[in-house]
């Protein structure tokens, strides 16, 4: 090759020729180091005819590669995987390989690099700045700048405390081997249910060819133990495992249980890592040494070397949707990736999403069912409380009925779960004397009110303000009332009622990062916990054999955006909840406080028919033509300027082109009509499932301009529609 077609890690640019220098070798897939002006950028050689070049240049005019690094090349199967995730997604290329490197911070050359920590020697100058970072990296090793953003200093502060002696280098191997899970470790005895479930992933693990499974087992059925068992036959076989997890609070809680079975931990990936940490976990993923990988949604375009099975935990969990940068949805691109690398792929969910469910119905997913809980544990018995005839007492919001079951656990010293999809103290913050509600300046959206921290808060660009004493808008003082709960409300609620019962507050602001989250799994499994009130956070995945009550606080806030996926994702999330109680020996209680006990989810969810709640939610999606029988796009225009926001949506709008089978509408305010200052307007593209709508939007929106103060982002399958 004298001559090589590179796609460079700068989304705003398409791919660029260089020459091979001579001497230099490189084949499709080289990770390259290119010049670009006066920068030096990494990119990946690829073939010609399966990438476009962005501008065609002469032989003669071409400027030399600079260098290749000694890393081996991106498989033709990842390269097919961010072609056909750029295609379908409508993202530029290089926004995808951006993934598969992560940005590049991964590849750097050295073996070893140089990580800090404390020595344990007080300095005798000492300043404030100093005696917080002291304070605050206790445990903690790593670079200077790393150091510097977990203490809250400057790097200089940091270099400082290294002249002074209370700071040391140490120098960190970065190719340090990666202990290999032992599959014989430690073998579970499955039942003939779970036996059947096993070994038919394990004999797709075995023939090594592409077969996507659906593995559909209520709560407690068993299917981590299940899908091990399809792990070992892949390490069994040298061959590497990706498992996808929803959330990374739920890593630490998954490594412990991995380890149990498999003797040594995995490889994990997730945002939390540091550099050094994310460099080697990239290494031993290319190099095939890390033989199993968990981590979250961004593990999912890493470089595996021979990946013979992927497993997306909690299949149905809205975070594996991405919804900035490249909007995809990391299940369905799992599916793709496995079609890619010819292995299995393996979907774990108790409440499989209706698109994955008609999968099945089709024929393409294999379903692998577990009906009934593992050994004795039986499936919770499930109770609505109608809020109208047993309303709470007035200014509280536990009914009666709930208060006394959660005495009586308490009194048989089991533990209770309170689960309320609300951060912060109360959603809503006004002036009684004036009615002044607080917003937030950047978004459309109530400024929350989070006690613990004293701060009113914005859930969607994180602004914070203290509370003011007086109304900002009547100056009137003391006046601001808190409206509705939150957790934080609900935990005083509780403690008012139970005052010796020690309780948790769990919500992404509590056990944000996967140390606290181990924290926390270890408190509940020491019994050092008696009521735990949370968020969605703690309805997924965790196994507490004492928890034995859990009381939902408010069914009805799911249904109240009204999108046609408001019915699933409640019935979804109250039996995950649910799914938490009674999963050891004790039996479960479940109470459902809401105010429409007749509505069909909550119906469902007490009788237990699953089956037919699906049915008519398929029936629904299909008179609506909605997914999986029909498909949307959304086209969000934003900018910090709302007349342009508009008028460009308006032009988007205007010029959609007339397509058999496809309706434009909009451009209405987005759902969130202003995020983080900007504008948004969307356009929502609604179409027969077999019309190419990504062929269509490419050439609607490629033949329009608009200047760099708009910004057009495409988000293929959206969540809400
Ligand atoms: P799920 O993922 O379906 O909710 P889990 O895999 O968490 O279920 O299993 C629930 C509990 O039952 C766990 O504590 C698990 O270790 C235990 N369990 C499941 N199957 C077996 C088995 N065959 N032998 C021993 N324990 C099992
Ligand atoms: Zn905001």
């Amino acid at each position: 090759m004298t001559r090589a077609r590179v796609l460079l890690l700068n989304a705003a640019l398409g791919p660029l020729d260089y020459r091979v220098p001579h001497g230099m070798t490189v084949q499709p897939g080289s990770i390259v180091l290119a010049p670009l002006g006066p920068r030096q950028l990494t990119g990946v050689v690829w073939e010609e005819d399966r990438m476009p070049s962005a501008g065609e240049v002469g032989d003669n005019r071409l400027r030399p590669l600079l260098s290749t690094y000694d890393l081996p090349p991106l498989k033709d199967s990842l390269r097919r995987l961010i072609e056909w995730t750029a295609d379908y997604y409508l993202a530029p290329p290089a926004a995808v390989l951006r993934m598969a490197l992560a940005s590049a911070s991964a590849l750097e050359g050295a073996r070893t690099i140089t990580e800090y920590r404390l020595t344990g020697f007080i300095p005798e100058r000492m300043t404030a700045q100093r005696e917080q970072a002291l304070k605050r990296l206790a445990e903690r090793q790593g670079l200077i700048r790393e150091l510097a953003i977990a203490a809250n200093v400057s790097d200089g502060v940091i270099r400082g405390l290294v002249k002074a002696g209370a700071i040391e280098p140490v120098e960190v191997d970065i190719d340090m081997p990666f202990n290999p899970p032992d599959p014989d470790h430690h073998q579970p005895d499955l039942s003939a249910v779970q036996t059947a479930a096993a070994d038919a992933m394990v004999e797709a693990v075995q023939s090594a060819a592409f077969k996507p499974f659906l593995l559909d087992g209520v709560t407690g059925s068993g299917k981590t133990e299940v899908y091990f068992e399809a792990v070992a036959a892949a390490i069994r076989a040298g061959k590497q495992t990706l498992i996808l997890l929803p959330e990374i609070a739920l890593t630490e809680p998954f490594l412990k249980r991995f380890t149990a079975r498999f003797g040594h931990s995995p490889v994990a990936w997730h945002s939390d890592l540091r550099q050094s940490q994310r460099r080697r976990a990239w290494r031993a993923i290319a190099s095939g040494e890390a033989l199993v990988t968990v981590g979250a949604r961004s593990a999912l375009f890493l470089p595996y070397a021979n990946l013979g099975l992927i497993v997306v935990d909690e299949a149905h969990e809205t975070s594996f949707k991405q919804e900035e940068g490249v909007h995809y949805h990391a299940r369905d691109v799992a599916v793709m990736r496995g079609n890619f690398e010819g292995c299995p792929v393996v979907l774990a969910s108790a409440t499989p999403a209706i698109e994955t469910r008609q999968q099945v119905e089709l024929g393409r997913y294999t379903e692998l069912r577990l009906p009934a809980r593992f050994g004795n544990a039986t499936m919770p018995d499930i109770q609505a409380i109608d809020l109208i005839a047993e309303p709470p007492e007035r200014g509280t919001w536990i009914a009666p009925r709930l208060v006394t079951a959660t005495a009586e656990t308490l009194e048989r010293g089991e533990q209770v779960l309170l689960f309320l999809n609300r951060r912060g103290y109360a959603p809503l913050t006004l002036c009684r004397h004036c009615g002044h509600r607080f917003q937030c300046p950047n978004c459309t959206a109530w400024m929350v009110e989070h006690r613990l921290i004293r701060r009113l808060a914005c859930h969607h660009c994180g602004h914070t303000m203290p509370p003011p004493h007086a109304c900002p808008e009547c100056k009137e003082e003391d006046s601001l009332v808190a409206c509705g709960p939150g957790v934080e409300r609900i935990a005083d609620e509780v403690k008012a009622l139970f005052p010796q019962a020690r309780t948790a507050i769990i919500t992404s602001d509590t056990i944000g990062s996967p140390a606290k989250a181990a924290e926390f799994v270890n408190r509940m499994e020491a019994g050092d916990i008696d009521i735990v009130i949370g968020t969605q956070l703690v309805t997924k995945g965790y196994h507490f054999p004492n928890l034995t009550l859990v009381g939902v606080i408010d069914a009805d806030l799911g249904l109240e955006g009204g999108d046609l996926r408001a019915s699933e994702r409640t019935f979804q999330q109250i039996m995950q909840v649910s799914g938490r109680a009674g999963r050891g020996e004790k039996p479960g209680h479940v109470l459902i406080q809401t105010h429409s006990p007749t509505a069909p989810v909550i119906e469902a969810l007490i009788s237990g028919d699953a089956e037919s709640f699906y049915a008519a939610e398929t029936e629904a999606r299909r008179d609506a033509g909605a997914p999986p029988f029909g498909r949307y796009a959304g086209i969000i225009v934003s900018s910090e300027d709302q007349k342009l926001a508009l008028e460009t949506a308006t032009l988007i709008g205007r010029t959609a082109p007339k397509v058999e089978g496809m309706q434009v509408y909009g451009p209405a305010p987005a759902p969130l009509a202003m995020l983080r200052g900007r504008h948004r307007f969307r356009l929502l593209v609604h179409a027969r499932r077999a019309l190419d709508v990504q062929d269509v939007i490419r050439d609607w929106l490629g033949a329009l301009e608009w200047g760099t103060k708009v910004r057009v982002a495409v988000d293929v399958d959206p969540y809400s529609f």
